[in-house]
């Protein structure tokens, strides 16, 4: 794709046009280098119109109820005037051939409403991969003007910490009374939730609710806060009925406030952008690494040795990395 297109096509993004919007994220999902290529370009000529959103994680275990709630949740939102792109970030497809998020007829009501716009996982081999993309995409909807996106992911692995990376807003949805034992109480999760909302909270569930609300609470108030403005809220609501979406979206909004006044936000949007351009490089190095064909020369002799007990792999480490520097 020539230069001439690719300005067409940031000027079709950034009208909000659909067909440019799907387009532009085809682009930056191809594996082909040279629309990898022509991906960094678009990406740099958008810039300046990206960062206008709040970017919300949501995670949660299978059946816990997230394409409800984001569907609920979405069509409170538009009905207010915003505009939803709802991305997400699935890296199951790669280990069970199916995906777990991709089924298409989740959110029908929220795919239907003009000013939302959904987006099935990625493919990839890696979460890096896969989150890679899903980023860009991102970058690309907001230069469309999408003021509010979503992230959707699993709660199963390494994907919630990947998505906690990249958003404002990490939003933890648990289930009632599940027993004495609180789901997602894997510290690691705990501590990058900015909020956790208990779905299925009507009805007969409500004591439940009430009950595993206060064991949440209890057991973040053993954690050290992220912030000594924000205290993690436990919210109460249900997808199905429609329950408590208003106070999940004026506690987003409540945080969106709090840590821009504080300066937090900004933070951490630009610690994440550091921390994801380290990430990218170590990546390209690995590729480049990989790709040498002295490395690759190398590596089945020096892999036998290690594997044989030969050769130690600090030895063999150093002898690839001398092989990749001899240039
Ligand atoms: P996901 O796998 O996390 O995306 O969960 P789904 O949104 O597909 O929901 C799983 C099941 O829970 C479906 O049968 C939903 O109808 C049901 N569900 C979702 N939200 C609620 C809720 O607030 N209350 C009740 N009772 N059921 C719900």
């Amino acid at each position: 794709m020539n230069v001439f297109k690719l300005d067409d096509l940031a000027a079709g993004v950034r009208a909000g046009n659909i067909r440019a919007l799907a387009k532009a994220i085809t682009l930056v999902e191809s594996r082909n280098l040279d629309h990898s290529r022509a991906a960094t370009t678009l990406l740099d000529e958008l810039l300046p119109d990206t960062g206008n959103s709040i970017r919300i994680g949501i995670s949660g275990v299978p059946g816990v109820g997230k394409s409800t709630f984001i569907e609920t949740f979405g069509r409170h939102l538009t009905a207010q005037g915003h505009r939803l792109a709802v991305l997400a970030v699935d890296p199951s497809s790669r280990i069970s051939g199916g995906s777990i998020l991709g089924d298409k007829t989740r959110m029908e009501d929220l795919a239907r409403d003009p000013n939302a716009f959904i987006r099935p996982s990625p493919a990839g081999e890696t979460l890096g991969g896969v989150a890679r993309k899903t980023r860009e995409t991102m970058l690309v909807c907001e230069a469309a003007g999408y003021d509010v996106i979503i992230v959707e992911t699993v709660g199963v692995g390494q994907s919630e910490i990947t998505v906690a990376s990249m958003v404002d807003f990490f939003l933890l949805l648990q289930l009632p009374g599940a027993g004495d034992e609180l789901q997602g109480i894997k510290k690691g999760v705990m501590e990058i939730a900015d909020a956790i909302v208990i779905n299925k909270a009507e009805g007969d569930n409500r004591p439940k609710a009430d009950l595993a609300r206060r064991q949440y609470l209890n057991a973040l108030h053993i954690l050290q806060p992220r912030s000594p403005d924000w205290q993690v809220p436990v919210l109460l609501c249900s997808a199905l009925k429609g329950e408590g979406i208003g106070e999940v979206w004026q506690t987003i909004d409540g945080f969106r406030a709090t840590m821009k006044k504080n300066g937090h936000f900004e933070k951490r949007r630009s610690t994440q952008s550091l921390d994801w351009m380290w990430s990218l490089l170590m990546d390209d190095l690995k590729d480049l690494f990989l790709r040498d064909p002295r490395v690759e020369n190398l590596l089945p002799t020096i892999r036998e040795a290690v594997a044989q007990g030969i050769t130690t792999p600090g030895a063999a480490s150093r002898r690839l990395l001398e092989a990749f520097k001899r240039h």
